[in-house]
C-alpha cells in the first residue's frame, strides 16, 4: 500500500468512537510538571486501561488477519512459565555474574544485553515489582521486512517480522529467567509485546541501549531502532552498566525524516514536558487510529535513517566526535 502524505490521514470514525473521554496525551503525562510512574495505557490487561476498548478492536482487527495471528499463536516463545528456583544457591562475586549472564544472553538469543540498577519510576501504576536488577535484552529486527509498510491485511510482513522477533526476546528473557533460577536466585522474564508491571524503554536507556529518538523509540549505536526489547528482573547481584549517549537526541534535533513520513502527523517537532521531563514525544491520539488501520505502524522506525543497516554505527562514531567538539568549545 501507497504511503499517505504526512497530515492527510483521516480516521476511521467508528474506531475513534472508543476512545475514552480523557486524552491517551494526558494519561501518559503530558504538560505535568511532577515526576511519576507511569500509567498503563495500551497493551496491559484491558480493565486496567483507560483505552481498553480501543485496544481490544485493535486486538480483534489484527487477530483476523491469520497470518499475524499464526506469527504469536504458532510461533516459538519458549516455555509459558519460569521453572521453579533451585533450593541450593550458588554464591559468586557481582562481577563474575554480570560475565556470566551477559554471556549466556548473548548465546541464546539475544544481540544486546544490558544491566541497570531498578528504578521505582519504570514500575507501572497498579503494580510492585521488588527485584533489584533489570537485565535488559535486545533483539534486532530484519530492516526490509520491517521497512514493508504500511501493512494491509493482505500484506503483514513487517508485523510478522515484528511478532518473530518478540517471540525471540520471549524465548531470550524465559531462558535467561531460567537460567538464574537454576542457580537458586529469584528471576522473572518481562516478554513483549504485551505490557506488564515494567516499562521498559527507560531501563534499556540506562543500561546503555541508547538514546530516545524524536518517533519516541530508542535509538542505538548499532541497530538504529530496528530492534525489540525483554528483559528479566533478579536478585542476582550484578554490576550495572551506564547510559550510553552518542548524539543521536542532537542529531534529531536537526532531523525530521520520521516527521514528515508520518501520515496522522503524530510526531512533535520540539520536546514536551512528560511526567516532569523534557523529551521528544509521539502524539497518541494521533498515532493510535493509524496503527489500527495499518495492523501496528511502524514506519517512523523502518524510516529512521539510524536504523538503515550498517548506518548507526558510523553515524554514532561521527556524531560522537561532534558532541566532543561542542563540550571542549563549552568548557
Ligand atoms: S528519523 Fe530523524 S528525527 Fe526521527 S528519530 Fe530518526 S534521527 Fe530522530
Ligand atoms: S507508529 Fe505512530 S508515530 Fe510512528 S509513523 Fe506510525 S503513526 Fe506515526
Amino acid at each position: 500500500m501507497k504511503r499517505k502524505a504526512r497530515g492527510t490521514f483521516q480516521p476511521d470514525p467508528a474506531f475513534l468512537a472508543l476512545q475514552p473521554a480523557v486524552s491517551g496525551n494526558s494519561v501518559n503525562g503530558v504538560g505535568e510538571p511532577a515526576e511519576r510512574r507511569p500509567t498503563p495505557i495500551f497493551w496491559h490487561r484491558p480493565e486496567r486501561e483507560t483505552h481498553g476498548a480501543m485496544q481490544e478492536h485493535v486486538v480483534a482487527r489484527f487477530n483476523s488477519v491469520t497470518a499475524f495471528r499464526d506469527a504469536y499463536a504458532k510461533g516459538d516463545r519458549g516455555p509459558r512459565r519460569p521453572d521453579p528456583i533451585a533450593g541450593e544457591r550458588v554464591t559468586r562475586a557481582a562481577a563474575e555474574w554480570t560475565a556470566i549472564v551477559k554471556s549466556f544472553a548473548l548465546a541464546h538469543d539475544a544481540d544486546l544485553v544490558g544491566i541497570a540498577r531498578m528504578d521505582p519510576s519504570w514500575v507501572y501504576e497498579g503494580y510492585e515489582l521488588d527485584l533489584p536488577w533489570v537485565v535488559v535484552l535486545g533483539v534486532a529486527m530484519d530492516h526490509t521486512r520491517l521497512a514493508d509498510q504500511p501493512s494491509t491485511a493482505d500484506n503483514v510482513t513487517a508485523q510478522v517480522e515484528i511478532a518473530e522477533q518478540y517471540n525471540r526476546g520471549a524465548r531470550a528473557a524465559m531462558d535467561l529467567a531460567n537460567f538464574i533460577r537454576g542457580q537458586g536466585h529469584a528471576a522473572d522474564p518481562h516478554q513483549g509485546p504485551w505490557a506488564g508491571a515494567l516499562s521498559m524503554m527507560p531501563a534499556a536507556m540506562a543500561c546503555g541501549f541508547g538514546e530516545l529518538g524524536k518517533h519516541g523509540s530508542l535509538i542505538n549505536r548499532t541497530y538504529g531502532s530496528s530492534f525489540r526489547l525483554a528483559a528479566v528482573t533478579t536478585a542476582l547481584p550484578l554490576v550495572p552498566d551506564q547510559p550510553d549517549e552518542f548524539g543521536a537526541d542532537d542529531f534529531c534535533t536537526r532531523c525530521q525524516v520520521c516527521i514528515d513520513a508520518c501520515p496522522p502527523d503524530a510526531i512533535s517537532p520540539v520536546k514536551q514536558l512528560v511526567r516532569g521531563v523534557e523529551k521528544w514525544y509521539v502524539d497518541f491520539d494521533r498515532c493510535i487510529p493509524y496503527f489500527n488501520e495499518t495492523y501496528g505502524c511502524g514506519i517512523c522506525i523502518a524510516v529512521c535513517p539510524w536504523s538503515t543497516p550498517g548506518r548507526a554505527p558510523t553515524l554514532a562514531e561521527r556524531w560522537t566526535a561532534r558532541k566532543a567538539r561542542g563540550n571542549r568549545r563549552d568548557a
